[in-house]
C-alpha cells in the first residue's frame, strides 16, 4: 500500500502526492494478488469503485473535501446492503440478491467520500466465528495460509490485514469484529449499541447487532466511527442523544484512569502466548500511570451460555423472512408451504439450520421461561455486573480472544469449541457496552495477539483514549504479513 494507514493515505491525497484513483488502483492490484489465497472477497466492484475514486478526485480538485475517508478504498461484510451490487450474507438463500437500497452506513460512507470497493466474505448471517460457515466457501489468514483469519466478518478482518483496502466495516453480535481483528493483527472496534445505524444490516440478533469499523490503526478507527455513526431515523433503536468525540482523547495518555482487568477471562483455556502478552501491557500502561485493579465479574461465566439461547431466538425469528417468496433463491414446489420448506431446507447451512432449531425451540411454549426467560435474566445480571465495575474503574481489559488463530477444519465438527472462541467479547454485547481490539504481539508462531479494552455506554472517548496508548506501548509492527505472495 501506498500508505500505512487512512490518516496518513489522507494527507497523501492533500498533498497530491497521490490520487483516490491510485489508491483504489493499488488497492485492488493488492487484492489480485492475494485472492486466490486468501479468499477475502465475494464482490469486487471495479467499476462503481473506479466511478467513486474519480469522483473524489475531481471533487479535492474543485476544493470540496468530505472529511478523513474522502476517497479511501473501504471494503463491507457482505450482510449490509449495497444499491445494485449483489448481497448474500454469505449465504446460499440470497445468491442473486440486488438491494434496490443503500444500508445507512454505506450513505454515510459515500457522502463522507468513501471508495466503497467491494463486499467481504463472512460465515453465513454472520453466524461463526471462522468464517468457514461461508456458503461460499472460507476465508484464510493473512499472517498464516493455513489458518482461520477469525469470523464472522473474517472477509473484512483479511482484508484490511493484506492491505487490500485501508478501512472495512464488519458487524459484532458477539464479538464478530473483534476476534477476527484480534487473529489478523488489525484495529477492530464494536461501538455502543445503537449508535451505528443497522437500517439495511441484514439483521442475525436484532438486540445484538452492531456495526464497526476494522482498520490499521486506532486513530483510523475513531475517524471511522465518526463517520459511521450517528442517529439515523430508519433505524427504531437509533439511539437520538449527544454522540461523544471518539477522537478527542487519542493524544492525552493515560496518567490518572483507572483500568480493572477481568479475573474471569483468564485461566483455563487461555493460551500462555495471550496471557504472558496480556499481562505485559497492562504493566506497561501501569508504568504510564494508570491504577490497575482486578476486578471480577462472576456473571461472565455465564454469558456465552446467554447468548447462544438469544441469539438464535431473535435469529429464529429475523430468518422467518427467507421464505423463497420475497428475496433470492426460490426453489419450486407443488404448494406454497413445500415451495418454503424446500427453499429453505436447501438455502440455509448446517449452522444457521442449528441456530433456527435451538431458537425456535427456547422461543417454545412450554421451554420460553426456562431457556429464554432464564437468558434474559441473565443478561440483566451481566448489565448489573458491569455497572458495579464501572463504579470502581473507567475501563475494563482482557485478551480480546483466548487464543492465535487456530487451524482451519480444527474446530468445524465441535461448535461448543467454536463457540468459546467469543468468551471474552460477547458480555459487551449483551450489556451494549462498547469494546475495542488492538493488536499488541506476536507469539512464537508469529501469530498476532489483540488486547481488549471495554467502555460503558457512550464511553468510546475513554476507550479509544486507552486503545490509543496501547497501541503507542504494543511491540507490533504495522508490516504487512508475510506470506502471501
Ligand atoms: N461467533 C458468534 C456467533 O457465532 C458471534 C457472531 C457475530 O458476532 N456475528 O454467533
Amino acid at each position: 500500500m501506498i500508505a500505512s494507514s487512512l490518516v496518513e493515505a489522507a494527507k497523501l491525497l492533500r498533498s497530491g502526492e497521490t490520487t483516490a484513483v491510485d489508491l483504489l488502483a493499488e488497492a485492488l492490484e493488492t487484492a489480485s494478488r492475494t485472492e486466490a489465497q486468501l479468499h477475502a472477497f465475494l464482490t469486487i466492484d471495479t467499476e462503481g469503485a473506479m466511478e467513486m475514486a474519480s469522483q473524489a478526485d475531481a471533487d479535492l480538485a474543485d476544493g470540496i473535501d468530505h472529511g478523513p475517508l474522502h476517497g479511501i478504498p473501504v471494503a463491507l461484510k457482505d450482510n449490509m446492503c449495497t444499491r445494485g451490487v449483489e448481497t448474500t450474507a454469505g449465504s446460499q438463500i440470497l445468491a442473486g440478491y440486488i438491494p434496490p437500497y443503500d444500508a445507512t452506513v454505506v450513505v454515510r460512507l459515500r457522502s463522507g467520500g468513501a471508495v466503497v470497493m467491494g463486499k467481504t466474505n463472512l460465515d453465513e448471517f454472520a453466524m461463526g466465528s471462522s468464517t468457514e460457515n461461508s456458503a461460499y466457501g472460507p476465508s484464510y489468514n493473512p499472517w498464516d495460509l493455513t489458518r482461520v483469519p477469525g469470523g464472522s466478518s473474517g472477509g473484512s478482518a483479511a482484508s484490511v490485514a493484506a492491505g487490500s483496502c485501508l478501512l472495512a466495516l464488519g458487524s459484532d453480535t458477539g464479538g464478530s469484529i473483534r476476534q477476527p481483528s484480534s487473529l489478523c493483527g488489525v484495529v477492530g472496534m464494536k461501538p455502543t449499541y445503537g449508535t451505528v445505524s443497522r437500517y439495511g444490516l441484514i439483521a442475525f440478533a436484532s438486540s445484538l447487532d452492531q456495526i464497526g469499523p476494522i482498520s490499521r490503526t486506532v486513530g483510523d478507527s475513531a475517524l471511522a466511527l465518526d463517520t459511521i455513526w450517528g442517529h439515523d431515523p430508519l433505524d427504531s433503536t437509533s439511539y437520538p442523544g449527544d454522540y461523544p468525540d471518539p477522537t478527542a482523547g487519542l493524544e492525552r495518555g493515560v496518567e490518572g484512569l483507572k483500568i480493572g482487568v477481568v479475573t474471569e477471562l483468564s485461566g483455563e483455556g487461555f493460551e500462555p502466548a495471550v496471557e504472558a502478552a496480556t499481562a505485559d501491557m497492562v504493566t506497561r500502561l501501569e508504568k504510564e500511570g494508570v491504577e490497575v485493579q482486578e476486578v471480577s465479574l462472576p456473571t461472565f461465566d455465564i454469558a456465552l451460555s446467554a447468548y447462544y439461547l438469544i441469539a438464535p431466538a431473535e435469529a429464529s425469528s429475523n430468518l422467518a423472512r427467507f421464505d423463497g417468496i420475497r428475496y433470492g433463491l426460490r426453489v419450486d414446489g407443488p404448494t406454497t408451504e413445500e415451495l418454503m420448506a424446500r427453499t429453505r431446507a436447501e438455502g440455509f447451512g448446517p449452522e444457521v439450520t442449528r441456530r433456527i432449531l435451538l431458537g425456535t425451540y427456547s422461543l417454545s411454549a412450554g421451554y420460553y421461561d426456562a431457556f429464554y426467560g432464564q437468558a434474559q435474566r441473565v443478561r440483566a445480571a451481566i448489565q448489573e455486573d458491569f455497572a458495579r465495575a464501572y463504579r470502581q474503574v473507567d475501563v475494563l481489559v482482557s485478551p480480546t480472544s483466548p487464543t492465535v488463530a487456530f487451524e482451519a477444519g480444527a474446530k468445524t465438527a465441535d461448535p461448543l469449541a467454536m463457540y468459546l472462541s467469543d468468551i471474552c467479547n460477547i458480555p459487551a454485547n449483551l450489556a451494549g457496552h462498547p469494546a475495542i481490539s488492538v493488536p499488541i504481539d506476536l507469539d512464537d508462531a508469529g501469530l498476532p495477539i489483540g488486547f481488549q479494552v471495554m467502555a460503558p455506554p457512550l464511553g468510546e472517548e475513554v476507550m479509544y483514549q486507552v486503545a490509543a496508548e496501547v497501541e503507542r506501548q504494543a511491540a507490533f509492527s504495522l508490516a504487512p504479513p508475510g506470506p502471501v505472495s
